[in-house]
């Protein structure tokens, strides 16, 4: 390993993500896990990361000290639950400490938290870190906006029946995409349909989630007018193209001064 390796701490360390993240990392040799968090009590609390997530390289016990396993980190990588990445923003705080934050479902008083480390910190957060959404992200406004709103917005995603917010924050994502392109507030947003609910009105943006199995991840927006039908399909194949986008975003996000950033900014795209 290189003397100039990135120290990173990954926080929600033994769950899919975060076992992912450090599967990622040890196959980095420009970076070096030097802290594993998780909720106490949770299974493999204790053990080393090696055991944990199949990392072999790793010496890294996992711990349940916040304040201990941030020690020597140069960023943080959380995909955990919303409770606990507001208490871990707390503490990047009280560091000045760079992260990156995957976890989805942040209320209001999370995003205000997030907002307050990127006044001294670089943070990236993002609702999904593939490269491949990103751009889907980009093409949804343009081609939102080059169509026009003449033609309806749909955005059906799937993923894993492990998943618990609903809809997913990369359908929201989307959705505000959309809503940007053609000037409409948040208000425009319909999630799922039941009942008489009358024609469908041009300015709403519809956003259906659904559940099942082991999906990692399907997202589709379907821009419809009536002779024809414009859709944009992502789908994940498996958990390590976020997390290899996240350690790009670690690497990124080191170099940069504070401020809150997204995928579009790791990835170097201009916003409209
Ligand atoms: P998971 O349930 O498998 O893992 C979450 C982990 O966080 C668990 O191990 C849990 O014990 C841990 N945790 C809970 N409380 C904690 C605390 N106080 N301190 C430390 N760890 C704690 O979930 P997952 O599938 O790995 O997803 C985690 C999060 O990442 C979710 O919000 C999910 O929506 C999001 N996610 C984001 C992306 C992205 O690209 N942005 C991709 C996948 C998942």
């Amino acid at each position: 390993m290189s003397q100039a390796a990135l120290r990173v701490t990954v926080v929600g360390a033994a769950g899919r993500m975060g076992r992912t993240v450090m599967q990622v990392l040890s196959e980095d040799t420009s970076s070096e896990l030097v802290g594993a968090l998780d909720a106490p009590g949770c299974p493999g609390q204790g053990k080393v990361i090696g055991v944990l997530a199949g990392v072999e390289t790793s010496s890294v016990v996992l711990s349940d000290d916040i304040h201990a396993t941030t020690k020597r980190a140069q960023v943080v990588i959380d995909f955990s639950s919303p409770g606990s990445t507001a208490k871990l923003l707390d503490v990047c705080l009280g560091l000045k400490l760079p992260a990156v934050i995957g976890t989805t479902g942040l209320d209001t008083e999370g995003k205000t938290r997030l907002g307050r480390l990127a006044a001294v910190a670089p943070v990236v957060h993002a609702p999904n870190f593939s490269q491949g959404v990103t751009v889907m992200f980009y093409l949804a406004e343009l081609a939102s906006r080059l169509l026009g709103e003449s033609y309806d917005a749909e955005i059906v995603e799937m993923h894993h029946r492990h998943k618990v917010d609903a809809p997913s924050g990369t359908a929201l994502r989307l959705a505000e995409g959309v809503a940007k392109a053609r000037r409409l507030g948040s208000k425009a947003f319909t999630f799922g349909r039941d009942g008489q609910v009358g024609a469908r009105p041009s300015d709403q943006i519809g956003v259906l989630a659904l559940r099942g199995g082991g999906v990692v991840g399907d997202h589709t927006l379907i821009l419809a007018d009536p002779s024809e039908r414009l859709e944009l399909v992502h789908r994940a194949q498996d958990r390590g193209v976020f997390a290899r986008g996240a350690v790009r975003a670690a690497h990124w996000v080191v170099t940069q001064p504070a401020g809150l950033y997204d995928m579009f900014d790791v990835l170097g795209i201009e916003r409209s």
